[in-house]
């Protein structure tokens, strides 16, 4: 085993990924890569600039350009921190609307590539496993109901005073989901080799337990061939 170990996690928005990303690759030690940040900081980049999130040519001459760090929980574009302007929910649409181009996807391409660094990463996202790690050691296809992930957004809004419409973020989540399902450059599917991780009934603890056991599997059986 010379290769950079890869632990792919891919699904729909708010099913938990995030978080259970995070935890696993606290749990190992890895690296950690949030590639949706990637395309929300395009989308507010082009906010920033007056680049029409239409326009995918331009978008992709942007994204060329740019200079996107991680550092230490916080994202930094072009020296400065946006870790929350890109958490909104406009932020978000267009960060869904600007990653159905595929000149975007591949100006992005090398970037996500380059953080597989010793010992390993875990990264997160829609094609994780299907394009941008096709060789990764386990791939996890993490989803749950939609309303159960309506419900779980919610709450996360409420908990933090802010105000709440299960049905319109139920109706943006389903929107969402249809717009990556069905582009048709690197759409959210399950590829054959990933395994299905449904946290509509589980709790985060027992996600976390699932990806760390697949990947234990996937250990002993390199050692053992
Ligand atoms: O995961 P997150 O909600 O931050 O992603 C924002 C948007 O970026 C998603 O709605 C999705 O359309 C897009 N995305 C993508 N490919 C990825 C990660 C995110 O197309 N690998």
């Amino acid at each position: 085993m010379n290769k950079i170990p890869v632990i792919a996690i891919d699904g729909p928005s708010a099913s938990g990924k995030g978080t259970i990303t995070q935890l696993v690759a606290e749990a190992l030690g890895f690296n950690y890569l949030d590639s949706g940040a990637l395309y929300r900081v395009v989308a507010l980049a082009a906010r920033q600039k007056g680049v029409s999130w239409a326009d995918a040519d331009a978008l992709a001459n942007m994204t060329e350009m740019l200079d996107i760090r991680f550092e230490r929980g916080a994202v930094l574009l072009d020296g400065h921190e946006i870790t929350d302007e890109i958490r909104t929910e406009e932020i978000g649409k267009g960060a869904s609307e600007v990653s159905a181009y595929p000149q975007v996807r591949s100006a992005l391409t090398v970037l996500q590539q380059e953080f597989a660094q010793a010992p390993g990463l875990v990264a997160d996202g829609r094609d994780m496993g299907s394009v941008i790690f096709p060789d990764a050691a386990v791939k996890i296809f993490l989803t749950a109901s939609a309303e159960t992930r309506a419900e779980r957004r919610y709450k996360q809004l409420t908990q933090k005073g802010l105000s709440a419409d299960y049905q319109a973020i139920l109706q943006d989540l389903k929107l969402r989901d249809k717009r990556d399902t069905e582009r048709t450059t690197a759409p959210l599917i399950k590829t054959a080799d990933a395994l299905l991780l449904d946290t509509t009934q589980r709790t985060i603890e027992e996600a976390v337990e699932f990806v760390l056991d697949a990947y234990k599997k996937y250990i002993n059986f390199s050692l053992s061939h």
